[in-house]
């Protein structure tokens, strides 16, 4: 069904990748489904751009997906069939260190353990552990991340999937600061570097309570997944997610900023936009933008 002067079934405010893939679930949902993006481009903070000059295409903001690799609603899109196509490289990432060696993450896992052991034996060995642990909980983590909140279902099978002094542990591993976890678990500088750079990518210090659940969790989907990158950059799989819209008769508008909600009812009904009025939303509005800015 395509949009008509009458609004859309539902409206959503900002094109970013979950904008984007909320648009196209309703789509084949059946809805009639217009996006509106403030910026001049779709993508938010999944875009690339030639600031560097032409030639060069330069991703804006984010740049890999791990977890657009893990989440089955990505891969439920076939994005495939719409232009996306996804590349790694061998070495999932790596830190050099003064000595001239360097820590790798490879896409092997056996790669990875032969790596960590020529920096320390038994390094290897705690990487299986932190890896065996990572397949044990796939299943439920992947429902917890990937599912809306909150996940209790989920949870409830992660504690089937470790009972209860696995699931303590858990908690312990998931609380501590990523300094502490390395600590405990590695002799050399290798295992460290490679949680710790993971743990950082969140912002947080390695000395921040809960650190080490990003670390271990970014460095084992690495691990897992690989860090895949589209090819063409990040503004292909934006282009993707567009165009399997349109495909479906959804359209996305660009320099169209919504600066309100309009409620009947208890019911959002329309948004208000910058240089074009009042659009009607006979179903949903839905926001892809920050809490407060709502
Ligand atoms: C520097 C940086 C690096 C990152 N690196 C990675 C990475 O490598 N891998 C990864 O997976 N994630 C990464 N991320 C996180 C990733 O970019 C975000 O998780 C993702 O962009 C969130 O998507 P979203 O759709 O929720 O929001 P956004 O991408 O922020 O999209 C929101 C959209 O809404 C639009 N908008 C806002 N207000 C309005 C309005 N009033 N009217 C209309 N439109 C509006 C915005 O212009 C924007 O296009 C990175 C983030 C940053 C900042």
């Amino acid at each position: 069904m395509r949009s008509t002067d009458d609004g859309a079934d539902a409206v959503v405010i900002g094109a970013g990748p979950n904008g984007l893939v909320a648009a196209n679930m309703l789509a084949d949902a059946g809805w009639d489904v217009v996006v509106l993006e403030a910026s001049v481009t779709p993508g938010g903070g999944v875009s690339s751009s030639n600031f560097l000059g032409e030639g060069f295409v330069a991703d804006v903001c984010s740049a890999f997906y791990p977890l657009a690799a893990a989440s089955p609603v990505i891969s439920s899109l076939n994005l495939e069939e719409y232009g996306l196509e996804w590349t790694h490289s061998a070495a999932v990432l790596a830190h050099p260190v003064p000595d001239g060696r360097v820590a790798v993450l490879n896409r092997q896992v056996e790669a990875t353990i032969e790596g960590l052991d020529r920096f320390a034996p038994d390094d290897g060995a705690a990487w299986r552990r932190l890896y065996e642990l990572f397949e044990q909980v796939l299943d439920p983590l992947r429902a917890a991340l990937f599912t809306p909140f909150p996940p209790l279902r989920a949870a409830a099978k992660l504690a089937g999937a470790l009972g209860a002094g696995g699931l303590l542990r858990f908690a312990r591993l998931a609380t501590l600061p990523v300094r502490r976890l390395a600590q405990e678990e590695f002799r050399g500088q290798a295992g460290p570097l490679l949680l710790a750079g993971c743990a950082m990518h969140a912002d947080l210090s390695p000395e921040s309570a809960g650190s080490s659940a990003f670390g271990w969790l970014l460095a084992m989907v690495g691990q897992h997944y690989g860090f895949p990158v589209p090819k063409g950059g990040a503004g292909e799989l934006t282009g993707a997610l567009t165009r399997r819209l349109e495909a479906r008769g959804g359209r996305v508008v660009c320099n169209a900023p919504v600066t309100a909600v309009q409620v009947q009812r208890r019911r959002a009904t329309a948004v208000t936009v910058v240089g074009q009025g009042v659009i009607r939303a006979r179903r949903a509005v839905l926001a892809d933008v920050a809490a407060t800015q709502l």
